[in-house]
């Protein structure tokens, strides 16, 4: 006997659309999550490149909206965490904390997470000065020094974030070339408030109760040097949430699901979409196109059961 016939689990926009596709599609369908509603993107600031909201919306507003879109519909959020999947016969058997669900398919869309750097006091500061958050810690910040390490989308729109509160954002960035988007490069280039250490990298974060300098090192000329800084954000890419189904499905080197373009795992029945999927672009827009291709999947694999 089957609790639901879809579980979708993470609800960031690609487990959200899943919902919304999979119960348009009449699927009795859960979204599972052990954290909050929405994902990383509940988490950014400023959205300016999804399409149909030309004023800018920020990550919390659009998230919020797919939600309610969802919960319309009627589906379930079920706010615990799945610490494992186990196929049985032609059902997937899902272990919560205090309960197991059976359900005839699964679509994991538990996205990803910033990656540490792994240096020493990164971990005993965190919550002190290191964060990986400025919408969340960014207003702690009032006319504080920061610096930002990583050269992608992320760190340079957080960074450009960051300068609504304080004094002075530097980037320090492994090489001399900026990974983000022209369009992202060309405003902070343009901020008055934010400056670039080029070629350098983050050996030590120092401080006794709260961050206070960070020793760093050019790659290109090996000279090492401490600046004084009040708080450090870290935006140096994403790490996969794929540890809970690592033994069942087929990942690549980094951990990120490979599927096929019909969103459909190594075993049959388990369908993976957004930014936990092996993929060369990750943005709202993909996440939500591989959130509606999942579920359509699901839906035919379903079908295909005789369900
Ligand atoms: P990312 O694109 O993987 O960039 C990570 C950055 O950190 C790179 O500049 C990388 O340097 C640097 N880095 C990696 N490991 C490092 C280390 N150990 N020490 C120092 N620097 C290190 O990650 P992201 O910026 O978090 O973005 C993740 C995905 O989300 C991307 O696909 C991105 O396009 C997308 N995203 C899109 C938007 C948007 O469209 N507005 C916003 C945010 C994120 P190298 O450049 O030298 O590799």
């Amino acid at each position: 006997m089957l609790d639901y016939q879809v579980a979708i689990i993470g609800s960031g926009p690609a487990g959200l659309t899943a919902g919304l596709y999979a119960k348009r599609a009449c699927l009795n369908t859960v979204i599972l999550e052990k954290n909050f509603i929405g994902g990383l993107v509940a988490t950014t600031y400023k959205i300016a490149n999804y399409p149909g909201f030309p004023e800018e919306i920020t990550g919390a507003d659009l998230t919020d909206r797919m939600r309610t879109q969802v919960e319309n519909l009627g589906v379930p959020f079920v706010m615990e965490e799945v610490e494992k999947i186990t196929p049985v016969g032609n059902i997937f058997k899902l272990k919560l904390p205090q309960k197991e669900l059976n359900v005839g398919s699964v679509i994991i869309t538990s996205g990803a997470y910033p990656a540490k750097l792994n240096i020493q006091g990164e971990n005993r500061l965190q919550g002190r000065g290191v964060s990986y958050c400025a919408t969340c810690d960014g207003a702690f910040f009032r006319d504080k020094k920061l610096v930002v390490i990583g050269g992608g989308d992320s760190a340079i729109e957080e960074a450009a974030f960051l300068t609504r509160f304080a004094s002075k954002v530097s980037i320090v960035h492994r090489r001399d070339e900026l990974r983000a988007q022209k369009f992202i490069q060309e405003e902070a280039f343009n901020n008055p408030k934010m400056d670039f250490i080029w070629d350098s990298i983050p050996l030590e974060i120092h401080g006794d109760k709260k961050v206070e300098k960070i020793t760093l090192k050019n790659v290109k000329t090996g000279e090492v040097s401490t600046k004084d800084i009040d708080g450090i954000f870290i935006y140096v890419g994403l790490r996969p949430a794929s540890a809970f189904i690592s033994e069942l499905i087929r990942l690549d080197d980094n951990k990120f699901i490979i599927t096929d373009e019909d969103m459909r795992t190594s075993c049959r029945g388990i369908f993976a979409a957004g930014d936990v999927r092996h993929k060369s672009v990750r943005q709202i827009s993909t996440a939500v196109g591989d959130g509606a291709v999942a579920a359509l999947s699901a839906q035919k694999y379903l079908n295909e059961q005789g369900d």
